[in-house]
């Protein structure tokens, strides 16, 4: 799996045109008209080569619930996507909550060998939101944790959600919120507005989304200590970071693929793929996330890929399971919503979608320059493809995708991690074979 790979005339971040050599897990060299005996050559002609991309927020479901998703299986469907890691939430069965869950989780992904897999830390142990989870232990673990969420729940007591922020001060370490006040939105089914009120389903007010995040940028604030928002849905809740970054409060943002694209209107047919938490807003929220997105008050872009098996979503609405899977669409809807419209560059997109989350996850190795010297992970994208997204497209054990059937533009050519190939010329690699 060492070989050395030449990648010719690859559009670096959508810009000029170089030759890329890779060898023993590294960039070699960028450069024109590069050579090298016995490598394997790739010919990008006519792709955009974007440093792997980095995914802050997934499900990767094992241990506990692999009939939704195994490490093993999300990975691959990362690969796909064009992701060279991915930072995994905690709610599984047992909770990553110890140091000994996490690690097992790193394991099961260096296994795997799809991509990095960067296990997130519970906050509460359990995720029950009673007392705060061994969070020092797991920092210091073989999984070195630096990202910690309840996520699936809000911390909603704010005491707690103080004493989280104070502890994790010590190694550098962020919070990430699940921003949703439980009671206001006990039994929700939707948005709140009028389509809810039509519907006659219970509504889900942007209210409590933004109540927690106007709380929690201010407990941040109070403590000198740093806090990230998960999968912001809400024009308002756009408005309350811009306020809380010109207050020099250190908070980060993200928003996910299908709340930069779909909207509210959706749930009148009653399908559940379109169920998802927080749920799809209005088209003024699409537009304020998108232009928080543009002008840098939401950070990156992360997919909240959330496998279920069909028959929880085959149900009627309200019974159905919140989430959708998103690994393997989320550049093409990242490149329809943001690239199309001339909000984004491409050196934006490797920004809000590598650099940026790496950083924030504090994860070494990836959202690195192409660069000489720096880890060969890379994504080769063909912006000039497209077609309708369907079935074939995923990689992953479940199938809730909300985007089947929609013409999206682009396709992911080539995903590199550590130096070797995981998806080759839109094919995934079958590492299992190429170790044997
Ligand atoms: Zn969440």
């Amino acid at each position: 799996m060492n070989e050395a790979i030449l990648i010719r005339s690859a559009a670096i971040e959508g810009g000029d045109t170089a030759d890329i050599l890779i060898e023993d897990g590294r960039i070699a060299e960028v450069g024109t008209g590069l050579s090298r005996s016995g490598a394997r050559t790739i010919d990008a002609n006519g792709l955009v080569a974007l440093p792997g991309l980095v995914d802050l927020h997934v499900h990767l479901r094992e241990p506990g619930f692999e009939a939704s998703e195994t490490v093993l299986t999300g990975s691959r469907a990362a690969a796909a996507g064009g992701f060279g890691a991915v930072f995994a939430m905690p709610n599984t069965n047992p909770v990553a909550d110890t140091a000994g869950v996490v690690e097992q989780e790193l394991a099961l992904g260096e296994a795997a060998g799809y991509a990095t897999v960067q296990p997130i830390g519970a906050v509460t142990v359990g995720q029950q939101g009673e007392r705060l989870a061994e969070l020092g232990a797991m920092a210091r673990s073989k999984a070195r944790v630096r990202v910690f969420s309840d996520d699936g729940s809000c911390v909603w007591d704010p005491l707690l959600m103080r004493r989280a922020l104070e502890y994790v001060k010590s190694f550098g370490g962020v919070i990430a919120q699940h921003a949703q006040d439980p009671r206001l939105t006990e039994g929700a089914q939707m948005n709140e507005g009028v389509v809810s009120s039509e519907l006659g389903l219970a509504g889900w007010p942007a209210v409590a989304e933004e109540s927690i995040i106007a709380r929690d940028v201010l407990l941040a604030e109070h403590v000198g200590s740093r806090l990230h928002v998960c999968h912001l849905s809400t024009a308002g809740s756009v408005d309350l970071i811009r306020w809380a970054k010109k207050r020099g409060i250190d908070v980060t943002a993200e928003v996910t693929p299908h709340h930069l694209l779909l909207t509210e209107e959706l749930v009148r047919g009653y399908d559940a793929r379109f169920k998802v938490n927080p749920p799809l807003r209005r088209e003024e929220d699409v537009l304020a996330v998108r232009e928080g997105l543009a002008d840098g008050t939401i950070n990156i872009v992360a997919t909240d890929h959330a496998p279920h098996p069909a028959e929880t979503k085959a149900t009627e609405w309200a019974g159905a399971a919140h989430g959708m899977v998103g690994l393997e669409s989320a550049l093409r809807i990242v490149h329809q919503t943001m690239v199309e419209t001339g909000l984004l560059g491409w050196p934006d997109v490797a920004r809000v979608m590598s650099t940026t989350p790496a950083r924030i996850g504090g994860l070494a190795g990836h959202g690195t320059p192409i660069a000489a010297g720096q880890p060969a992970e890379l994504t080769l994208y063909d912006p000039s493809a497209g077609g309708a997204f369907s079935e074939t497209d995923l990689a992953g054990r479940s199938t809730n995708s909300p985007f089947f059937g929609r013409t999206l533009p682009g396709s992911v050519r080539w995903t590199i991690h550590r130096g070797y190939a995981t998806l080759a010329d839109g094919e995934l690699v079958d590492l299992e074979g190429a170790r044997a």
